[in-house]
């Protein structure tokens, strides 16, 4: 049974290629257990459209399913050009001009944001994701800076400067960011995701700002800057600040150089397990299947390593946004995590290395073994603040764990947490019991071949207290 879950979630980006409800149902029958709503494109209007239908079809569906706000934060973007195209030559002379409000075909470019206060000239600016490399010539005028072409390429609307040297003086979090906040407390959102975090600091101005608007979402960093990764001890720093982070593949090789990548993420997921905290593989993941029905061998092998390395979930950007192809790429990938994890096994971690060990962690650790050792079919987890159930999860057990709780934010949150899947019901003394008798009843979970019962190891607590799990039981349901 445990072979059919998948326990390396799916996070998908919702866009116009998944525009109704029923599309997004298919997307989550077909394995998606979190949304991401960019909000570096739509209104306000799609958005709430969107949320709409998100929780419209898990609610028929009977899932638990993440809502996460992707925030936009200091991305830098070109504004309208002409015919949403402009050819580019090694050796062009570009005006970037945030006073500039119609592109009429010229040298002179529009862009959304006032660089001539910030830039030096001689730092590097690249243009359409990487694409366009140029350098700082000339600072011309208090709206306005010159750069200096280096390769041959093409330029469209809206596209993002990365501006890897520039420093933006700590301050991240934009006046759009402002109003998507306030936007997205009213909305209540699992998790709000900052783009171009460079320190602790930030994640700590966000958390103060959810608060002030009374959100209490789960905040995932977005690990994209130079600075963010400068040294194991900057990223170490950011992983315990926040409650999540995203391994955000496309800006991060822009910035820093695509090679410094893998070796990043394998450090990431390391850090995320040990100090249990939720870690997303953004970018890229199965790009192809933008135009093609199938993965190339090399995307598969892109997400087989993140589930080997032990990721809570992988994340689809544009595959599910604007691909052709949103709910087979979803199934494709939904079949390379299965094979994996059924294949491969992601080693326990030692928490008594960080030091920060609590109640939970140990009978988190203990209860992962026992299941193990005992051939338990599945971890039934009842959870007040789901702190025990992604305790569990830093673990990576090869069971399920189904977890019940009676707060939906908990819930929708648990949705992308490894090996989880989390259900509401009203608060009773056994009621993970009763909830996997229900879903065996159900066909949910089911008894393997030649036997009669489903053996769970259950854990639970004192009523609602968060941290106050202090039992272990072996049922047989
Ligand atoms: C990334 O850069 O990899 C990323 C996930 O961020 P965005 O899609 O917002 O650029």
């Amino acid at each position: 049974m445990s072979k059919l879950f998948k326990r390396t979630k799916i996070l998908a980006t919702i866009g116009p290629a998944v525009f109704t409800e029923q599309k997004i149902e298919d997307l989550i029958m077909a394995g998606v257990n979190g949304c991401r709503l960019n909000f570096s494109h739509g209104d306000y209007v799609e958005r709430d459209q969107q949320i709409k239908w998100i929780r419209q079809a898990a609610a028929k569906k009977g899932r638990s399913v993440a809502i996460l706000q992707d925030l936009q934060g200091p991305k830098i973007r070109l504004g309208d050009i002409k015919d949403n195209h402009m050819d580019v030559h090694a050796g062009d002379e570009l005006i970037l001009d945030h006073a500039c409000e119609t592109h009429d075909g010229g040298n002179v470019i529009p862009v959304q944001y006032n660089l001539a206060d910030k830039v030096k000239v001689g730092e590097p600016l690249s243009m359409f994701d990487g694409k366009i490399k140029s350098t700082v010539i000339d600072i011309v005028s208090k709206t306005a800076i010159k750069v200096r072409v280096e390769n041959e390429g093409f330029i469209m609307s809206h596209k993002g400067l990365n501006l890897p040297d520039t420093d933006f003086g700590g301050d991240i979090i934009t006046e759009k960011d402002m109003a998507d906040i306030e936007f997205g407390a009213s909305r209540d959102f699992d998790y709000v995701a900052l783009s171009f975090v460079q320190s602790a600091s930030d994640i700590e101005k966000l958390r103060q700002i959810l608060l002030s608007h009374g959100s209490t979402a789960r905040i995932i960093a977005k690990i994209e800057t130079k600075k963010a990764i400068e040294s194991d001890e900057a990223m170490e720093a950011i992983v315990k600040a926040t409650d999540g982070i995203m391994v955000a593949r496309g800006d991060m090789a822009v910035e820093a150089g695509a090679e410094v990548v893998p070796i990043v993420q394998r450090k990431l997921i390391a850090m995320c397990r040990e100090y249990g905290k939720l870690c997303i593989v953004a970018t890229q993941m199965m790009s192809s299947m933008v135009d093609n029905p199938e993965p190339t061998r090399a995307e598969v092998s892109d997400v087989a390593n993140a589930v080997i390395q032990g990721a809570d979930a992988v994340m689809l950007s544009d595959e599910t946004a604007n691909g052709k192809y949103p709910v087979e790429t979803v199934k494709a990938m939904k079949k390379v995590i299965l094979y994996t994890q059924n294949h491969s096994h992601v080693s326990p971690i030692n928490h008594e290395v960080t030091g920060e060990f609590k109640n939970y962690d140990a009978i988190a650790g203990g209860v992962v073994q026992l299941a193990e050792k005992i051939g338990a079919d599945l971890i039934v987890c009842q959870t007040a603040s789901g702190a025990t159930a992604q305790a569990i999860a830093a673990q990576r057990p090869k069971l399920p764990i189904i977890t019940v709780t009676s707060n939906p934010r908990v819930a929708g949150q648990l949705a992308l947490c490894y090996a989880n899947s989390a259900f509401v019901r009203p608060y009773a003394e056994n009621y993970g019991i009763d909830l996997a008798q229900e879903l065996k009843e159900s066909g949910y979970i089911q008894v393997e071949e030649g036997k009669k019962d489903i053996f769970a190891v259950v854990m639970s607590g004192h009523k609602e207290i968060t941290g106050g799990t202090d039992t272990i039981k072996l049922v047989r349901i």
